[in-house]
């Protein structure tokens, strides 16, 4: 496992739920249209095969088609398994133009420490269906964790009247998975000390301009060369 070493960047906007990642992009998206810098924006989980069975267990509260309640790790594997999917079209976009991802990787390592789930595993199982699948792993060149308290979070999904499935009305786990995400460099760090992660923390408390402009301060130097 390494670091994109596709000609372009591959960029990961991480953070809990409502922290304000599709703002961002949409804010990044203006400027790089602005700019006329070449850009792919995508997300995680996607609509591909695993990224539908995911949502269909999000709205049935954790559970399958048969009641059962999904076992973390199960969960997990499911994203783990829609990235890989993922992985071969966003290859090939990075081979032209800068991939800007709502989510990555990064989310289901954050998601399983909340869930009690060792972040030892996501890692080794990442690498064994990577190899099964004959699929390459590969990380960002930047990732920026945009991070909230989670009662702000939640106030502005009431706000905008979102529908809010099992895991998001749970505020303690949103406080877990906060954690999760701002131990993530020193995780990181310690299980993969050999990989050079760019794992930056924005503070998204702030006014959405003053979002943007910090985000924009870490994106530039990467995409306007
Ligand atoms: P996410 O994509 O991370 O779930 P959203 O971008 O959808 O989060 O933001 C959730 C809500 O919070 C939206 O109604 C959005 O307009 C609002 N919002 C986003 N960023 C900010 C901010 N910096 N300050 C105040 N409200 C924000």
């Amino acid at each position: 496992m390494k670091i994109s070493s596709h000609p372009f960047p591959f960029i990961v906007l991480e953070g809990i739920d409502g922290s304000g990642k599709s703002t961002l992009l949409k804010g990044v998206q203006k400027y790089l249209e602005d700019k006329r810098v070449p850009f792919y924006i995508t997300a995680e989980p996607t609509d591909l095969e695993y990224g539908k069975r995911i949502r269909r267990i999000l709205d049935h509260g954790g559970r399958d088609e048969d009641g059962n309640k999904v076992a973390a790790e199960d969960l997990q594997r499911l994203y783990i398994l829609d990235r890989l999917n993922h992985r071969k079209s966003e290859g090939e976009f990075l081979k032209t133009m800068a991939v800007i991802s709502d989510r990555d990787w990064e989310s289901t390592l954050a998601y399983a420490m909340a869930f009690g789930v060792n972040p030892r595993w996501v890692i080794d199982e990442h690498a064994r269906l990577a190899s099964e699948a004959g699929i390459e792993l590969f990380f960002s060149n930047l990732t920026l964790i945009v991070d909230i308290t989670p009662e702000e979070a939640l106030r502005r999904q009431k706000a905008m009247g979102k529908i809010l499935d099992y895991f998001e009305s749970d505020i303690a786990k949103r406080g877990k998975l906060r954690e999760a995400y701002l131990s993530l460099p020193a995780v990181l760090r310690q299980l993969l000390p050999d990989i050079p992660f760019n794992i930056k923390v924005i503070d998204g408390m702030r006014p959405p301009e003053e979002v943007l402009q910090s985000v924009l301060l870490h994106l530039e130097p990467l995409l306007i060369r």
